[in-house]
This record gives C-alpha cells, structure tokens and sequence, in this order.
C-alpha cells in the first residue's frame, strides 16, 4: 500500500468526495476547506511537484489547469476564481502529490498569506 494519500484515493483505498474522472486526471472536495468551493485537480500518475516536472509532462499539467476552468464552471464559478499550486515546504506544500486548488465562491484577497 502506498504511503500517498492522493495514490490511495485514486485507487479507492481511502475515501473521497470525488467530483470529477478523466484521462489521467481526478478531482475531489479538500477535507479542509478554505473557501466554500475548495476541490483538488490531481495528476492519477504519481507526480510529486511542480518541481518534479519533466518535459513531457507539460501536456499532463496543462489538462490539470484545463479541467480545473471546466470544474469552474460547472461548479458556478461565473464571478471568478483562484486556482493554486504549492510547491516544497516553503511554498506551503503539505502533500507531496502534485495537485491545483480550485478555490471560489468568496471574494479572493492579495497578497495571500
Ligand atoms: P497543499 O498544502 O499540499 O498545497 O494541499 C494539500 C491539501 O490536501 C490541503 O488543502 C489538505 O486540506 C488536503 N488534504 C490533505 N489530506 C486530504 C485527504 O485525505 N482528503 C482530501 N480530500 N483532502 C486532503
Ligand atoms: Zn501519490
């Protein structure tokens, strides 16, 4: 069993509020919400970071952010939204299982935190 916790949600081991399947792509509900729309788009191919990009996977990251702006819109999101990607410790990185925050619903602030 894999010690990733987005590798086991891809394969049903651990549970989640999925929203969205597509080719090599999956996106679910974040347990801890920081917006009253918060879903992670995930890569169903393990990929650590942004960091740990290789060339070919350019086309992989681009239908991340594709399916993020579908999932935008079928979630209602007409007004705008934020979509996030942190990357190592210190750019607040807590799952080492590239992902990008689909956040909206709320009025977004600058500069984040
Ligand atoms: P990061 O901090 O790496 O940018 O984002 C990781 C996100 O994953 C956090 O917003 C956190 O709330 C979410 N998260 C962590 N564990 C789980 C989980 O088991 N299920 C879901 N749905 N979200 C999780
Ligand atoms: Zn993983």
């Amino acid at each position: 069993m894999t010690h990733c916790i987005f590798c086991q949600i891809i394969s049903g081991e651990a549970p989640a509020d999925v929203v969205y399947r597509g080719l090599g792509v999956m996106a679910f509900r974040d347990t801890r919400p920081q917006a009253p729309t918060h879903i992670l788009v995930i890569p169903t191919r393990h990929l650590s970071s942004i960091g740990e990009m290789q060339p070919g996977d350019v086309d992989l990251v681009g239908g991340l952010i594709a399916t993020a702006a579908k999932i935008a819109e079928s979630e209602g999101l007409h007004q705008g939204y934020r979509l996030v990607m942190n990357t190592g410790p210190q750019g607040g990185q807590t799952v080492d299982h590239l992902h990008v925050h689909l956040l909206g619903g709320r009025q977004m602030t600058w500069p984040p935190g």
